[in-house]
């Protein structure tokens, strides 16, 4: 078996009255993402993270930003094109490990619905899929609730 691990993050400018969308869940905020689709952070970050496993470039250059197509999508549609590209060139996704930087809201009530969401878009069992919440004790950009911040590892694998 060969495997090969991704890793991929990813920061999004928090504006008031935007809908707060992580891992595909919208979570209750007073902010949320600012962004050219939905501004999913979570899901960002995952999908770089599938795309550089397979070495297969990144975010911005399969969805550049300037393509109006982009506009306001729902980012799942860039995690099921990733895993699509990554499926073809023989590879099978193992396990998906990510961290949210966020100040607040705390994301403790939503946690099982966001990795629920992403075992289900990555076609995973719950098990494989780990999604941690930190905060950033106050200070730079995220700790300011002027942004959020994603990381994501994943692992993929071919016989
Ligand atoms: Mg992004």
């Amino acid at each position: 078996m060969t495997i090969r691990v991704g890793q991929g993050w990813d920061l999004h400018r928090l504006e008031t009255g935007r809908p707060l969308v992580l891992g595909g869940v919208t979570v209750p905020s007073d902010k949320g993402e600012l962004g050219h689709s939905d501004g999913d952070v979570l899901l960002h970050a995952i999908t770089d993270a599938v795309l550089g496993a397979a070495a297969l470039g990144d975010i911005g250059r399969h969805f550049p930003p300037s393509d109006e197509r982009w506009k306001g999508a729902a980012s799942r549609v860039f995690l099921e094109t990733a895993l699509r590209l990554t499926r073809d060139s023989g590879w099978e996704l193992g396990n998906v490990d990510a961290t949210v930087v966020l100040e607040r809201p705390r994301l403790a009530p939503c946690m099982d619905s966001i990795r629920s969401s992403i075992a289900s878009l990555c076609g995973l069992p719950l098990d494989a899929v780990s999604v941690k919440a930190k905060t950033s004790e106050g200070v730079n950009a995220a700790g300011q609730r002027q942004a959020v911040e994603a990381q994501a590892v994943v692992l993929i694998h071919r016989d």
